[in-house]
């Protein structure tokens, strides 16, 4: 198995998690424009990637998902709050009277009834009509994924709002370099008319729960919630042939469901977001700082530390402290932070610390 952190903090993050057969993207958090180049860098062939697995809306984890999916016709797994959340991030608010939108909920009733009697094994959405201009994806990509309308699935646009960004990240910044930068080299033609029509399709979307485990080709994912401020924010421990990788950044604090999940894994990406410090002195206002420090905020390197002194059961193979913050935090602090904690269990076969940098992919880690 390998894990290939492409990028990693505020302003972008994404990694491929791969075994012998599979590539699955985890978040798509630069422009595609910027993703495909990393890959390349990176030798990860975009060809050979699966599918797309989204940990929560905001755009420093989404800013390039929409057109890469579409430039790879590949399916985009959420759960349906994170999903649905997303759509109405992308789609423009709108204002109708209070009779209008009565009759807007009529339909959406009709429709999700129709689309409920339809569709028995998937609670997907994404367009029907959209399947008429997918023949042409992959068939083994594809297997078993069927679609609704977005209305359907309970979209309503008369609650749109903006995503709750990322505090580090003004959402200007995010939309900025994920949606324009990416948009023009990476839309084909075919799939520009579609994506003009509707930013938020979507070659396919697959919805998962955090929870439950499913599977990807030969890779098992087990989805964990994890405590941040949005929609449904989950983690992911990946596993196969016997090797567990796991991914948990953006998380407030280490709840225990999370320290039991990171239980046994061979390849740990973990947030190391801020020095406390650093941050109560930082140029943020003070409203950001809080929700940063709070409980759904980001895990500081203290944190961090906290966990790998306490409760983490010392057997990874190599630990990636990543989603460091540019401003609040320094790489050193966090490295030594962390190895301060893993202390004299640090060997040359274990407990390797790396870490995760913004502008440029890390060495894959491959065990
Ligand atoms: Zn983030
Ligand atoms: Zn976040």
């Amino acid at each position: 198995m390998r894990m290939t952190v492409l990028a990693s903090g505020s302003k972008g993050n994404s990694a491929v998690v791969a075994s012998s057969r599979t590539r699955i993207l985890v978040d798509a958090g630069l422009s595609c424009r910027e993703l495909l180049r990393r890959l390349a860098v990176a030798g990860e062939d975009p060809e050979q990637i699966s599918a797309i697995l989204v940990t929560h809306e905001h755009q420093d984890h989404v800013a390039g998902l929409a057109v890469l999916a579409r430039r790879l016709r590949i399916p985009v797994f959420f759960t349906e709050p994170t999903h649905r959340a997303w759509v109405r991030m992308l789609t423009p608010r709108t204002t109708m009277t209070y009779a209008q939108w009565l009759d807007k909920l009529a339909l959406e009733r009709e429709a999700k009834a129709t689309a409920a009697a339809n569709v028995p094994r998937y609670e997907v959405a994404c367009e029907a009509r959209r399947m008429a201009s997918g023949d042409d994806l992959k068939a083994s990509r594809m297997e078993g994924i069927l679609s609704v309308s977005a209305e359907a699935a309970g979209l309503d646009p008369a609650l749109n709002r903006a995503g709750d960004p990322d505090a580090e990240l003004p959402i200007g910044d995010g939309l900025g370099e994920g949606l324009e930068a990416g948009e023009e080299p990476c839309e084909t033609e075919e799939s520009r008319p579609a994506a003009k029509a509707d930013p938020t399709y979507l070659p396919a979307v697959e919805y998962f729960h955090s929870g439950t485990k499913f599977t990807i080709g030969d890779i098992d994912v087990c989805p964990f919630t994890i405590p941040h401020d949005a929609a449904d924010p989950c983690g992911f421990v990946f596993s196969s042939a016997g090797i567990r990788m796991a991914i948990a950044t953006d998380l407030g604090y280490m709840p225990p469901n999370v320290t039991s999940a990171l239980r046994n894994v061979d390849v740990l990406l973990l947030e190391s977001n801020h020095d406390l410090e650093m941050l109560k002195d930082g140029p943020y206002p003070w409203s950001v700082k809080q929700r940063v420090m709070s409980r759904v905020g980001h895990l500081s390197n203290l944190a961090a530390a906290e966990f790998l002194e306490r409760d983490y059961d010392g057997g990874a193979h190599t630990i990636i402290l990543g989603h460091l913050s540019e401003s609040n935090n320094a790489p050193e602090l966090a490295r030594i932070s962390a190895e301060q904690a893993i202390g004299d269990r640090m060997t040359l076969l274990g407990n390797r610390i790396l870490l995760a940098e913004q502008q440029i992919p890390l060495d894959p880690v491959e065990l």
